[in-house]
């Protein structure tokens, strides 16, 4: 085994966004959206590589929540549903932020943000439109654009965005795109608690799309307007258990962002004060990440009672209780519920893995991704284009594939391979040599201490599963 000589280099906050965006484009992670065209503000591509990595978190967590447990299942709702839905969610009356125009030059901002911004959270948490005014004139905040202090009042702006189903657009033809996948949950329940014979407590999962028409979107893949979630509808029993069970979501939602390699002290929860709390919410906490841009929400977990269901059960004149057969009673289950955003992961993993360091007087950038989640588990080199490497290559890459995600690479020279792949995170490198044709071994190469040895052909398969946990 050959050992380097690893200096890591400090990377200043500033730096750190614009470095993880540019290698974002420059590596085919995510790209602007419909950049030919000039690009569709706040609208990002996931590439080649952002794709695989996001489809490895978004397999993990099924895993995490609904495969390793008895008491999860999972959903795929629609993105369209009926109006009423909205109605009896609250969102077409209080699905809004409040919105401030700047009268200098005419930019529209989250009032609240600008509070936040300036004050801290528990400043701008839970404030009225009036509040929200009177904050922003005794403080004369600035405008983020102009830096003028001159805002109209605070109004409320309704963030679904609203679309007609069929031919004809009138008022009873209006459908909103659902900006989160929670109520897909909600309007199921009868369906599933029925079917799937299930016992309280039981949750259901569902990833997917979800958009929001947000005032100020911004921060790369923090906050856009179309955007995924992963979400659980946990039902209980209604019962003074439910802190305990909170307790242990909470738990359970820490050990997921340890499973994704995530450092734990930039990771820290934060309790909603009474002010920010939902009428009907008891307890509600955010996990946060700690990005160049500040501390910021990365999911959320809220105990919500039964308004969930009782207001669906009052909108649609259905009954949702669930009948406990061993307690011969029915009642209306309560609902806890851990709502995480994909692309937020994905923004949060990529911060955390961006690093640069000198190995042997060289610099390079390193994506340390868990090999868990990385795009590419292993690339195979041929160190020179020889038939007789090419063709040891290629039959190791035909060997891997169906387990692995693989890439071959002949091209350029070996360092420059190399680079490519750490900055993609690829875990481990596989290179062919002369002495492979006698004696039937490879060098394999760690990623992160760029460290190296022989292994046999035969055991490569070995090697790969020992070091990367598969998400599937
Ligand atoms: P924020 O206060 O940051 O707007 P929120 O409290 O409105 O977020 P929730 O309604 O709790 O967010 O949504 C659950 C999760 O969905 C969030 O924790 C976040 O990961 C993700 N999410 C919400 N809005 C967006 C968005 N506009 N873009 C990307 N992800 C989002």
């Amino acid at each position: 085994m050959k050992n380097r000589q690893i200096q890591d280099k400090k990377i200043s906050e500033e730096d750190l966004m614009e470095k993880v965006v540019a290698l974002c484009k420059r590596r085919g992670f995510i790209f602007q959206g419909s950049e030919i065209y000039g690009g569709l503000a706040n609208t990002w591509d996931y590439g080649p590589y952002g794709v695989e990595l996001k489809n490895n978190i978004k397999t993990l967590w099924w895993k995490h929540f609904v495969h390793e447990r008895e008491d999860m299942m999972g959903l795929d709702s629609s993105i369209l549903m009926h109006p009423r839905v909205w109605e009896a969610s609250g969102h077409i009356e209080s699905f809004s932020d409040p919105l401030v125009d700047c009268r200098k030059c005419k930019e529209r901002f989250r009032g609240d943000k600008i509070i936040e911004e300036h004050l801290g959270i528990k400043e701008a948490a839970g404030k009225s439109l009036k509040e929200i005014s009177d904050i922003i004139k005794k403080h004369k905040l600035p405008c983020p654009n102009c830096g003028a202090s001159d805002f109209t009042a605070a109004r409320e702006f309704n963030l679904m965005f609203r679309t007609h189903q069929g031919v004809i657009e009138e008022e009873s033809s209006i459908v909103y795109m659902r900006p989160e996948t929670a109520q897909g949950i909600f309007v199921n329940f009868r369906n599933i608690s029925a079917i799937m014979r299930k016992k309280i407590p039981f949750g259901v999962a569902q990833i997917g799309k979800a958009f929001r028409n947000e005032i100020t979107p911004g921060n790369f893949i923090y906050r856009t307007r179309e955007f995924e979630q992963m979400e659980i509808e946990y039902f209980i029993k209604p019962s003074d258990e439910w802190e305990k069970i909170f307790n242990q979501w909470e738990k359970s939602c820490k050990e997921w962002f340890e499973r994704l390699g995530i450092k734990s002290d930039h990771i820290r929860t934060r309790e909603h004060d009474k002010k920010e709390l939902s009428h009907y919410s008891k307890k509600t906490i955010d996990i946060e990440y700690k990005f160049p841009f500040g501390w910021g929400e990365l999911m959320g977990i809220a105990y919500r009672g039964d308004f969930d269901l009782k207001r669906h059960a009052e909108f649609s004149g259905q009954d949702l209780t669930y009948f406990d057969q061993e307690k011969n009673e029915r009642f209306i289950p309560h609902v806890i519920e851990p709502s995480f955003g994909v692309d937020r992961t994905i923004l949060t993993i990529l911060i955390d893995a961006y690093s640069e360091d000198v190995i042997d007087g060289e610099s390079r950038v390193v994506m340390k991704l868990h090999p868990s989640i990385a795009p590419v588990k292993a690339a195979i080199f041929p160190l020179i284009k020889k038939p007789e490497l090419i063709k040891i290559g290629r039959d190791i890459f035909d060997e891997l594939k169906s387990e692995f995600k693989v890439e071959y690479d002949e091209s350029g020279s070996i360092g420059k391979r190399y680079r490519r792949q750490d900055e993609i995170g690829t875990p481990l490198c596989i290179t062919i040599d002369f002495d492979t044709i006698n004696d039937k071994s490879v060098t394999i190469r760690e990623r992160n201490s760029a460290k190296q040895k022989r292994v046999q052909i035969d055991s490569i398969k070995e090697v790969l599963a020992e070091n990367i946990y598969q998400p599937s």
